[in-house]
C-alpha cells in the first residue's frame, strides 16, 4: 500500500484506505475516552515552593516536572489520589480560664471528611482543666485519627 492507496483525514478524526476499513483515532492523542490531562501545583513541602506540573490520564500519572526533589513527587501524587488535610479548630470548654481550647487533628485526614470533622467539634464542650495532647475526639469521622488539645486550660 502506498500513499495514493491512503487518505488519511485529518488525525483526530477518521483514516480510510483502499480496503475500506475505518480506524478511529481519538481526539486529544488518548484511546477509551481518557484524555491527558495536565495540572500544577504549588508544592508546600518547603519554603521553596516549586511550581509542579502533573500530566495524567484519568487517575494514572504519566509525568511530573518542575520539583526539585522527590517530596514535591509524593506531594503531588497524594494530591491527585488521596488529598488530606490537617484540621484545626476551636472546642467549647466549661468551667475554665477560657471559654475555649485550641484543637487539632493529630495527623491529616481525608480533605472530604473535613467538613463532618468540623460538625463533630460544634458538639464537643470539655470541662477544664484542659491539658496539651488531651484526646477531644478519638478516631474523628472513621479517620483513624485523633483530634488533641493544642493548649492547657485551666480550671477556675
Ligand atoms: S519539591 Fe522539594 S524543594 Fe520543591 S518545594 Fe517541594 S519539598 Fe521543597
Amino acid at each position: 500500500m502506498d500513499s495514493n492507496d491512503r487518505r488519511r483525514i485529518d488525525r483526530g478524526r477518521i483514516s480510510v484506505t483502499k480496503y475500506q476499513i475505518l480506524i478511529l483515532v481519538p481526539a486529544g492523542g488518548g484511546y477509551g475516552g481518557v484524555k491527558m490531562e495536565k495540572k500544577e501545583f504549588v508544592c508546600i513541602g518547603c519554603p521553596l515552593g516549586c511550581n509542579v506540573t502533573v500530566e495524567a490520564e484519568g487517575k494514572e500519572i504519566k509525568s511530573i516536572t518542575g520539583n526539585t526533589c522527590p517530596r514535591g513527587a509524593d506531594y503531588v501524587t497524594k494530591e491527585l489520589t488521596d488529598p488530606r488535610r490537617i484540621v484545626t479548630s476551636l472546642v467549647r470548654v466549661s468551667g475554665g480560664e477560657l471559654p475555649v481550647v485550641s484543637v487539632k487533628t493529630a495527623a491529616d485526614i481525608p480533605k472530604d471528611k473535613i467538613g463532618d470533622c468540623i460538625k463533630v467539634l460544634k458538639e464537643i464542650e470539655l470541662r477544664a482543666p484542659v491539658r496539651i495532647g488531651d484526646v477531644v475526639a478519638e478516631n474523628v469521622c472513621g479517620s483513624g485519627v485523633n483530634v488533641i488539645a493544642t493548649r492547657h486550660v485551666a480550671a477556675v
